[in-house]
């Protein structure tokens, strides 16, 4: 189940809103920061930010196999089963049963299931219901096609933290398209409600293209109407390195994309509250940010991908240690020392920007073919990002003024 590439944390409740996130670069690690978070939310936080500081690794994400029954244009990650075994194999259930017990013992907390499409792994519920056995807490990522009462039963049973599910497009017509497969979303509405019906939180995920950026609204109609919360990423990292579509290059639409979504996603006090935040940042003078990894990658979270290979966070190719080879501790051990060693440019230590922008030493890596690069796209969508930001707090003061 891939969709945008972006940070690596997720929510709780389904009745929790998916508020805005603060990059908070001056505290120590940029846990998101929540306008009305959870309870669950500040709980987790905590735990993730004490982990950051002790370099524990409590979160993870293992993407079990790159197969999948979709097969959709934006995809980096789809392999056949020709190329998989070209390439090795899967690893089987028990092997990362193994793994999950060394994880466990290391003090992994939070894990996403993910793929390809990880309800196509075999065994799936008996790794799944092995590694919830040893205590940790379990999201899923699936694009919830194959998803039926069987399933939906299972999960209601064996309930995951959360399963996100990525919505496409807005009817059968966008997933023939883009996912070429016929009938899609209707299979996928379907998962949802049965999910909803057992009482398991879903999130649903959207990636903002050029090809569903009217399908924006209509998808946040769906999340309304189905009781889940909607998040739709508008700075799809893969993109620019592997796929170049089209929408991606216009970073103005994407920094436009990225406003409409805040202020869907977001109570309008809770918007001006984060846009009058970020722009007072901007303000400040002669600051200089780190250079280094601020977020979670490589500092308490990683990414495993199907063939065992541990990196900070799934954006990254490398550094990439084994952990079938190596064993999870040692893979740890080495990709949190690796992953210091990647730093931003110059440039942006001291740009003033930097608040807004999105940028991290993989960005940069993606865009620029160099950790230190300046990623000329997300300059570019920074910019008329904080411009629309700008726009928006003046027409609420206008607003305000005018009574
Ligand atoms: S659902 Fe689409 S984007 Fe996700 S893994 Fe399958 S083919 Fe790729
Ligand atoms: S290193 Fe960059 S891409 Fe990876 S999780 Fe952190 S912010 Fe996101
Ligand atoms: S990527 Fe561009 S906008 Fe962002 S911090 Fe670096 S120089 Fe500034």
């Amino acid at each position: 189940m891939a969709s945008s590439r972006v940070g690596n944390s997720n929510h709780s409740r389904s009745s929790e809103p998916f508020i805005i996130h603060i990059v908070i670069i001056n505290t120590a690690w940029d846990v998101k920061a929540y306008a009305f978070p959870s309870h669950f939310c500040i709980e987790r936080n905590r735990i993730l930010s004490r982990a950051a500081q002790r370099q524990n690794p409590v979160n993870g994400s293992l993407e079990l196999l790159p197969l999948c029954n979709m097969n959709c244009d934006m995809c980096y990650i789809r392999l056949n089963k020709k190329e998989v075994d070209e390439q090795g194999g899967l690893h089987n259930a028990d092997a990362w049963i193994q793994l999950g017990k060394e994880m466990a013992q290391a003090g992994v907390l939070f894990l996403l299931l993910t793929g390809g499409e990880p309800l196509m792994f075999p065994e799936f519920q008996r790794l799944y219901k092995e590694l919830k056995s040893m205590g940790m807490i379990l999201t899923v990522n699936t694009n919830g096609t194959l998803l039926d009462e069987e399933w939906a039963d299972f999960f209601g049973k064996y309930k995951p933290r959360r399963i996100n599910i990525t919505l496409y497009g807005s009817d059968d017509t966008a997933y023939e398209k883009l996912c070429h497969y016929p009938g899609g979303f209707s299979r996928t509405v379907r998962a949802i409600r049965l999910l909803r019906e057992r009482g398991v939180d879903v999130k649903i995920n959207g990636s903002v293209t050029k090809d569903n950026r009217d399908d924006m609204e209509a998808i946040y109609r769906i999340g309304r109407e189905l009781d889940a919360p909607v998040h739709m990423d508008t700075y799809m990292l893969p993109g620019l390195h592997e796929r170049n579509l089209s929408f991606e290059k216009q970073s103005e639409d994407a920094a436009a994309a990225d406003i409409y979504m805040r202020q869907m996603e977001t109570e309008p006090e809770a918007f001006l509250w984060y846009a009058q935040n970020i722009l007072a940042q901007i303000e400040q003078e002669n600051i200089t940010y780190p250079d280094q990894i601020t977020c979670l990658a490589g500092n308490c979270s990683f990414a495993i991908s199907w063939k065992g290979d541990m990196r900070p966070c799934v954006t990254f190719d490398k550094p990439a240690v084994s952990v079938f080879e190596k064993s999870f501790e040692p893979a740890w051990k080495e990709i949190s020392q690796e992953a210091k060693k990647l730093r931003v440019s110059e440039i942006c230590v001291t740009c003033s920007l930097r608040p807004a922008c999105k940028t991290c030493p993989a960005s940069a890596y993606l865009e620029t073919g160099s950790c230190d690069g300046v990623p000329e796209y997300l300059c570019r969508y920074t910019k008329e990002f904080v411009r629309l930001l700008r726009e928006a707090v003046e027409q609420e003061q206008e607003a305000e003024s005018n009574g």
